[in-house]
């Protein structure tokens, strides 16, 4: 993957990475965005879960309110459900990094380091279910 230093990176593919995505985006600031999109969500909240944010306060910041979670159960076809479940919200996400982030990159990122004047290394590796570990160094 080619990497610039011209470029915004964003580790993390979660609801704040997505919106600074989408807003980065929509001011045609080139931005790449590093991770698994919404792995905390899938991985670490309890199962079954309804969101405890309400309505209003649970869509992902997009700079028109195009990508509200209004706009994401008309595509769908679905109806809305209050308080949102767990599963709702994280397809939510996953359509909103569609819309916003289709070129993700899944890769974690594994160190981040300084070289003075030649810009920002970083190391990426294949996914953690991955067996074979490559480690890639950008600038
Ligand atoms: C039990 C529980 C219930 C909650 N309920 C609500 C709720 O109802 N409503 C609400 O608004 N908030 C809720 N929250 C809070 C919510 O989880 C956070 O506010 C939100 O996830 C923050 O978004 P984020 O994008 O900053 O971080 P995250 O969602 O944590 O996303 C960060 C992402 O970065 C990725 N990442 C980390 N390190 C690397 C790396 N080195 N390389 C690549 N990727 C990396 C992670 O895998 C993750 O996907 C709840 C939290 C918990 C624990």
């Amino acid at each position: 993957m080619a990497l610039s230093e011209d470029q915004v990176i964003i580790i993390g593919a979660g609801p704040y990475g997505l919106a600074a995505a989408a807003h980065l985006r929509a001011a045609k600031v080139d931005t790449r965005v590093l991770g698994s999109p919404l792995q905390f969500w899938k991985n670490n909240m309890p199962a079954g879960m309804f969101l405890r944010s309400n309505w209003d306060a649970s869509h992902i910041s997009d700079p028109e309110a195009r990508l509200t979670l209004d706009r994401y159960h008309e595509a769908q076809g679905t109806a809305s459900e209050r308080p949102i479940p767990l599963d709702r919200f994280i397809d939510y996400g996953l359509w909103f990094q569609r819309q916003v982030a289709p070129d993700l990159d899944q890769r974690q990122v594994v160190q981040i380091g300084r070289i003075l004047h030649t810009g920002l290394p970083l190391s990426l590796m294949s996914r953690p279910s991955s067996r074979h570990i490559q480690p890639i160094t950008a600038i």
